[in-house]
């Protein structure tokens, strides 16, 4: 590898979350050295995520650990139903029927320790990924490496290496959030929903998720008045839940009071210094997405240090990772913020107007696409910038099986006979998607984003 010879590592990883865990997966398939340090031995026990859309599956596939975490996780074509406290129906954000675009199921739900296992199983796969638990990195002066990746988490210490600015989009609220644990022969477990609802009853707002087997999410906003060391108490946990479940119906696995915040960082790079994840942006979870847009960076910024790393690229393409991923999650916390804003009303007057303006029907909407920023694709507007779809082949195989970490050529047999080059070829994949786009071939890079379309 590039300067392998006077450095001890390719690449350092300041923490071992999910996205730290899957940045050493991908770089260590990629073949480079990889150090990874967390300042704890365990995984994080807290309740955190539970869902992942279809293109985060489709980067665990790019990892080699799509199965494993397939056999792990409910595939769910349902989506999200914001409800207000009638029980009428707001809003829906659409489910996915069969396997999506991506080739995957459209969502995912998942307990997040399982998930973390299995990455940190993935990485024990590579020789040249050096784990380092129980060690915390004070200052990142103590790292030997080319390059340093912050995955630190929203109280980043590379973040503040880089001296990044912060941009608030304004929404912080407490919530508690607890796992329970529930008895499926239980009437009322039974006539739980299979979709997440998103419970706007102004006197409580609640998000209720089945995360799988006994296992159900329940986030309770906090109110004015609420004391959070009390909340967990039975007399006063289960008067909260009495529209769902009684006492003996669930066990309480675990609970945590947290404050969900909307941010994103400017400043993703400085010298050798790089941020993905939570260091570098935070959303409230009303879209559960946050995880998945640390996992994006992580695809986004693996193939761009391993080119750069290998000598095929200048080490200006790094510069083109934030300037392509920071629009991206924006449009995602934009979204989760407005979200929020129907959610959490409280004032019962502004929640019936609310629920007047969907009188005539439930508003339906998907995961946003947002485009990438300009950065390494064509300047040209989608689908340029946006995922191609992931096709299976006249083998069986999934496209992106036949490709591995390279760009590759789909489109036309004629026109792309006459190509010569590195990447791989692929004529005739994708022909329904190019004749949607009125486009003959497209250039993929290896995340599978569109670099440019042929007309
Ligand atoms: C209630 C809740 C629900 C959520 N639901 C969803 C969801 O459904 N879907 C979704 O996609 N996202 C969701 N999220 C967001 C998701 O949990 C986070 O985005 C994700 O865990 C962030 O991963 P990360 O690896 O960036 O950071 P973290 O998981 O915070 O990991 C950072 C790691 O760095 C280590 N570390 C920090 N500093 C140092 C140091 N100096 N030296 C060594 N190690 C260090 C820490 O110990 C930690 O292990 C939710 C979050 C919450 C709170």
């Amino acid at each position: 590898m590039g300067g392998a010879e006077l450095l001890s590592a390719d690449v350092a990883i300041v923490g071992c979350g999910p996205v730290g865990a899957l940045l050493a997966n991908l770089l260590g398939q990629a073949g480079l050295s990889v150090d990874i340090y967390d300042r704890e031995h365990e995984i994080h026990a807290l309740p955190r995520a539970v869902h992942f859309d279809g293109e985060v599956m489709r980067i665990f596939q790019a990892a080699g650990l799509a199965e494993r975490i397939a056999a792990v996780t409910r595939a769910s074509s349902k989506g999200m139903h914001f409800v207000n406290a009638e029980g009428r129906t707001l809003m829906v954000r659409r489910g996915v029927d069969g396997p999506g675009p991506h080739g995957w199921s459209g969502n995912w739900y998942f307990h997040q320790p399982i998930l973390e296992e299995i990455l940190r199983a993935g990485m024990a796969r590579f020789p040249n990924v050096r784990v380092h638990l129980g060690r915390e990195i004070a200052d990142v002066g103590e790292l030997n490496a080319r390059y340093i990746v912050g995955c630190d988490g929203a109280r980043s210490l590379v973040r503040r290496m880089i001296g990044s600015k912060q941009h608030d989009l304004g929404l912080h609220q407490p919530w508690l959030v607890v796992d329970l644990l529930c008895d499926p022969d239980s009437p009322r477990v039974k006539a739980l929903p299979d979709y997440t609802v998103q419970l706007c009853d102004p006197v409580r707002p609640m998000t209720v998720v089945h995360v799988g087997g006994a296992r159900r999410r329940w986030e309770i906003m906090l109110m004015p008045g609420d004391d959070p060391a009390h909340l967990t108490e039975p007399e006063i946990f289960w008067p909260m839940m009495a529209r769902w479940l009684c006492p003996e119906d669930a066990r309480l696995e675990r609970a945590a009071v947290y404050t969900f915040h909307s941010v994103v960082q400017e400043g993703w790079r400085k010298g050798n210094l790089l941020l993905a994840g939570d260091s570098c942006h935070q959303t409230p979870p009303f879209l559960g997405q946050g995880m998945c847009a640390g996992m994006r960076d992580a695809s986004n910024l693996a193939w761009k240090l391993a080119a750069v790393l290998r000598g095929d690229a200048p080490d200006s393409l790094l510069d083109t990772y934030e300037s392509e991923r920071l629009p991206h999650v924006r449009a995602f916390i934009e979204l989760a913020v407005k979200l929020g804003a129907v959610l959490q009303e409280t004032d019962p007057t502004a929640a019936a107007t609310r629920d007047a303006r969907f009188a005539a029907g439930a508003q339906m909407f998907d995961f946003p696409q947002p485009q990438l920023g300009p950065g390494c694709r064509a300047e040209a507007p989608p689908p340029v910038g946006t995922t191609f779809p992931q096709p299976k082949l006249a083998d069986g195989r999934l496209m992106d099986d036949a490709i591995g970490q390279r760009f590759a050529i789909v489109g036309e047999a004629a026109l792309l006979t006459h190509l010569r080059g590195d990447a791989v070829l692929l004529p005739g994949v994708g022909s329904e998607w190019l004749a949607r786009h009125g486009v003959r071939a497209a250039l993929l890079r290896p995340d599978r984003y569109i670099f440019d379309v042929a007309r």
